[in-house]
């Protein structure tokens, strides 16, 4: 599966947390794919999904959820 940088810094992930730009990558070992948070401070991530569009929906609903928390 070809990686297109430019694709993904379309899809505006953000982390939860701090807002960072967070890499969404594929895990050639499980297939499966992962986002995870640059900052060493804040440490988000999110990991099995079976597609980027599933990652983004997962971190999607855990900035929702997080910003429920805290606002
Ligand atoms: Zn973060």
């Amino acid at each position: 599966m070809a990686r297109d940088p430019v694709a993904d810094r379309r899809w505006g992930w953000q982390c939860p947390r701090c807002d960072a730009d967070v890499p969404v990558t594929r895990d050639p070992d499980s297939e499966t794919f992962r986002w995870e948070c640059p900052r060493e401070a804040c440490l988000a991530v999110g990991f099995g999904f079976s597609s980027r569009r599933r990652a983004r929906l997962a971190l999607h609903r855990y900035r929702e959820r997080y910003q429920n928390v805290y606002r």
